[in-house]
């Protein structure tokens, strides 16, 4: 058994993890009045809190945000990737039904220099396009004056 008392973190994992408590801790806890009346505060405390009520705002905060940007460029932002999923869809699409046949034996008959290409080219576009969310992203951030 332990001799000085439990400490602050040694308590709370008597009180929410007694399971993975030692035995000395536990054995402490069960002859040590001041311990176990820590951790019966501890008990009461989190029980009280978890009886509380979840603070939730009475307003929309959506819509009040919603409402301070500006609402061309939310409408036109809207159409752009409306715009631009479709024709990713279309391209994907009309790929898959002209060359699927063709798409089958890409990988059988491509050059590894021409594959090297083509992956340094996806990643380049995965760049700029990554860099260019991350500018619109900061260019938000700053239009609501964080
Ligand atoms: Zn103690």
């Amino acid at each position: 058994m332990r001799k000085e008392h439990l400490n602050d973190i040694e308590i709370q994992q008597y009180v929410f993890q007694k399971e993975d408590c030692d035995s000395g801790l536990i054995s402490h806890m069960h002859s040590c009045e001041t311990c176990r009346s820590q951790a019966e505060h501890y008990t009461f405390l989190f029980k009280e809190f978890s009886q509380q009520e979840k603070p939730v705002f009475d307003f929309d905060l959506a819509g009040i945000v919603m409402e301070q940007l500006p609402q061309s460029e939310v409408a036109r932002e809207k159409t752009a990737s409306r715009f631009l999923v479709f024709s990713v869809i279309f391209s994907v699409s009309a790929l898959l039904y002209f060359g699927g046949n063709q798409l089958l034996n890409l990988f059988t008959t491509i050059k590894p220099l021409s594959i090297g290409l083509i992956i340094i080219s996806v990643l380049g576009l995965f760049g700029f396009l990554s860099a260019d969310m991350c500018r619109q992203y900061r260019a938000r951030v700053k239009a609501l004056n964080f």
